[in-house]
């Protein structure tokens, strides 16, 4: 039984080439009377040299290169709008998908590099009780195409620079209600001829869909989870994540325990502070107690104010104070500085608001 039911997607006349991975890509081909190994050239001069005309790509026949536009959709979603905040430092796209919907994804630049935040869904059917993405319900889900684009077209903006970014799915959707574009995705990112980003640089970030960890921890890829707890009871988690009734504290926490053990991975402990909801010392003490039993890290959110919903961010003193109850008692805390809140793309922000043209 299908766990969140998503509208169908009727697929496209002719495939998106980024939602391909090399290995369907080459059957496609080979389908077609090309040879397979096309399948590598063609990934290379798109994903390693950022070519994307077939004119250009000249190792290929001609005959060859005037037929690609037949058998693969080669264009990237228009760019409906652009917020930049003062510094430069982060960037907000949205992005027209081929239905018109749009999505949303985030550049970042910090001291640990350049990060992505990608989209996997339009909306979001889990409806976090302090997200605005959550307040627009599910839309449809992504196609891989529509991930691995937010990627090349974030790319471009920085010139392709930096080749070593990291890729956080932590924009709108839930990644594991849209698992299998989301894995394709993320296969066709890390293949050596796509973008071959290490599976260490991306991060798939979760509300807490058990079967979903379970079966990516056997994917034999090691990607980074970080899990959205923001409460540390099932009775204030339940209110906050609602998909908590489904998969209490009990199933996630042991799920996020053997995703950590069996990948060698620390999983992220990703704790939004909202004032007055979780950010008293007793939250404190049971958030170390938690990340004291996992291989894990505790990342901590100041709220960002959504218009509509009730919650607000806590003052800077209390901020301080969380910290200072949490640190000696956790084994490692970080408090994320936010990024982009004047341009609403700062987390749980992302849900069209503040979009400029
Ligand atoms: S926090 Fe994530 S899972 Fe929850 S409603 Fe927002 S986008 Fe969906």
């Amino acid at each position: 039984m299908p766990i969140l039911p998503t509208p169908p997607l009727l697929p496209p006349a002719i495939p998106g080439f980024y939602g391909l991975t090399r290995e369907r890509l080459g059957e496609r081909l080979a389908g077609q009377g090309v040879p397979a190994y096309r399948a590598s050239q063609l990934f290379t001069w798109i994903y390693r040299k950022h070519q994307r005309d077939p004119e250009v790509m000249t190792n290929l026949p001609l005959a060859f290169r005037q037929e690609v536009p037949r058998l693969v959709d080669l264009s990237l979603p228009a760019v409906a709008s652009h917020l930049c905040t003062p510094d430069g430092d982060t960037h907000k796209l949205v992005l027209t998908l081929g239905d018109g919907r749009r999505v949303e994804c985030v550049s970042m630049r910090a001291e640990r590099g350049l990060t992505f935040c990608l989209s996997s869904q339009v909306g979001c059917a889990l409806r976090c009780s302090f997200c605005a993405t959550g307040l627009m319900g599910l839309q449809r889900n992504l196609r891989a195409e529509e991930i691995v684009t937010q990627v090349l077209v974030m790319g471009d903006l920085h010139r392709w620079e930096d080749d070593s970014f990291n890729l956080v799915f932590m924009g709108m959707g839930e990644p594991l209600a849209n698992y299998d574009a989301v894995m394709d995705a993320v296969r066709i990112l890390h293949d050596p001829l796509g973008l071959n980003l290490g599976a260490r640089r991306i991060t798939i970030s979760t509300c807490g869909l058990v079967p979903q960890i379970e079966r990516l921890a056997g994917e034999g890829l090691a990607l980074g989870l970080a899990l959205s707890l923001h409460a540390t009871t099932d009775e204030l988690r339940d209110t906050l994540v609602p998909v908590n009734r489904r998969w209490p504290l009990r199933e996630l926490l042991p799920a996020a325990q053997a995703y950590g053990l069996r990948t060698g991975r620390r999983v992220t402990l990703e704790y939004t502070l909202i004032a007055d909801v979780n950010d008293s010392p007793e939250d404190a003490d049971r958030l170390a107690a938690i990340a004291r039993d996992l291989p894990s890290k505790i990342n901590l959110i100041p709220y960002n104010p959504v218009p509509g919903l009730p919650y607000r961010r806590p003052t800077p003193e209390a901020l301080q104070a969380f910290v200072e109850r949490l640190y000696p008692r956790a084994p490692a805390v970080t408090l994320r500085q936010t990024q982009g809140g004047e341009i609403w793309a700062a987390c749980g922000q992302l849900a069209g608001l503040g979009e400029g043209s």
